[in-house]
């Protein structure tokens, strides 16, 4: 069994004044206690959420007696997680400050600190007792309610002051069963591509997910310095254009998408998803040409990370296995005569044995399902009974596995799975 996780917003009822100046009070204590527990546990090194709580419980609970004795450990979890994520940036140098900005606050819930009546209120503990909240349940909601997600314990809510209104994270949980694989569906994942390999057969998925974050590093600059200029640097309509950048931004997001595609292209055939463990840095040389060091860590992120992990929580939501396996040399060995292929600055290679071409990503998925197949790690479903029984699995001798079917994204930004491929003829086979 797999436990499967999401979070859905939900939006309060606009709130009378009264109430809503409760939720302002225990806000301004709630980040007062997380801005000083985030300090603290920066100066002194100690970010564990167990031994903040030991070292500063009694002092919080002093300085707030009417506070529900549950915000304590929230405040101090929050911390934590702050504390803990500022210290990574740090020591990657992508941050210049002595301590993290508590600038958004969510005020985080536990077990004690709310319950939910009904299927569309709450009731919030607050230093003025418990607050009846009413909110606006939406589709995405009652999808999954009826489609038997439990609420979990902790929730999260955010204040919304223009509106009045608390932004309500609910969280749901729904346990999964796994099933037994088989067969394997390997995902190579670059900058601005991802292939996959199913049944022999090489699909690329294009994503420029490169060019998306160029374009709005150099949008938000513009805007940055246009701004700065007409108004000052710390202008309200600045921080107002930038915001609506985000939110643009934010539906360009393609990953789920694709995660999509690719998990389901397993979970039909039973499959598991192999995917390269990644390590801290960016694979091989690949985003080294950028000077600019957030840029790389973004671009980075929104390929490399951003995509596997949305294929993990997709796998985990259906069920799906992964499995992990070390990615050296996965581009660089030929899947038929193990010989080095020589790339020549360009992503088609040739083999230095057989001298046949290939395609870069479609080498790391065939080596990607090799390794997969050989156990290269510790939890691989045994490969016997895998492989076809006439012993030649693969038709690596032809052409056509050699190239990939290359998928334009505004083509599958359209598509809910793999099989709109052989019902698209606009999908070029060649490179
Ligand atoms: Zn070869």
């Amino acid at each position: 069994m797999n436990r499967a996780t999401r979070t859905v917003i939900v939006k309060s009822t606009r709130l009378p004044r009264k109430v809503f100046s409760v939720f302002i009070e225990l806000e301004g204590m709630y980040r007062n206690m997380v801005e000083q527990l985030a300090m603290y546990a920066v100066s002194s090194g100690i970010t564990s959420f167990t031994r903040l709580k030991a070292l500063k419980y009694r002092e919080l609970r002093k300085q707030y007696p009417h506070l529900p004795s549950h915000y304590a450990y929230t405040a101090c979890q929050d911390a934590s997680t702050r504390a803990k994520s500022f210290l990574k940036l740090k020591k990657k140098g992508l941050t210049d400050r002595e301590y993290p900005e508590i600038r958004n606050v969510t005020i985080w819930l536990d077990d004690h600190l709310w319950r939910i009546n009904g299927l569309t209120s709450i009731s919030i503990a607050t230093h003025k007792g418990w607050v009846v909240v009413e909110f606006e349940p939406h589709k995405q909601y009652w999808r999954y309610i009826n489609r038997g997600w439990r609420l979990a314990s902790e929730a999260k809510i955010k204040l919304d002051r223009k509106e009045k209104r608390l932004i309500i994270y609910l969280v749901f949980k729904k346990e999964v069963e796994e099933y037994s694989p088989k067969g394997y569906l390997p995902v190579d994942i670059n900058e601005n591509s991802v292939a996959l390999l199913v049944d022999g057969v090489a699909y690329l998925f294009e994503t420029d997910v490169e060019k998306l974050v160029l374009g709005y590093y150099y949008r938000r600059r513009r805007i940055q310095e246009k701004y700065d200029k007409l108004y000052g640097v710390k202008s309200r309509t600045k921080r107002k254009a930038l915001r609506k950048l985000k939110e643009r931004n934010r539906k360009l997001d393609i990953k789920w998408k694709l995660a999509n595609i690719v998990v389901r292209a397993a979970y039909e055939k039973h499959y598991t998803i192999v995917l390269e463990k990644l390590g801290k840095n960016p694979p091989g040389n690949m985003i080294k040409k950028f000077k600019d060091k957030q840029l790389r860590h973004r671009i980075y992120q929104a390929s490399f990370k951003g995509i596997q992990k949305a294929i993990e929580e997709k796998a985990r939501e259906l069920g799906v296995p992964v499995f992990y396996v070390d990615p050296k040399y996965t581009s660089k060995l030929c899947p038929t005569h193990n010989a080095e292929i020589t790339y020549n600055g360009s992503r088609i290679g040739k083999c230095s044995k057989g001298n046949e071409l290939w395609h870069r990503d479609v080498v790391a998925c065939w080596n990607l399902f090799f390794k997969a197949l050989g156990g290269d790690g510790s939890i691989a479903p045994s490969p016997l009974g895998l492989l076809p029984v006439d012993g030649s699995p693969m038709p690596l001798g032809s052409t056509a596995t050699h190239d990939p079917t290359v998928v334009k994204k505004p083509l599958w930004a359209r598509w809910k799975s793999l099989d709109a491929t052989n019902k698209n003829k606009s999908i070029s086979t060649s490179i």
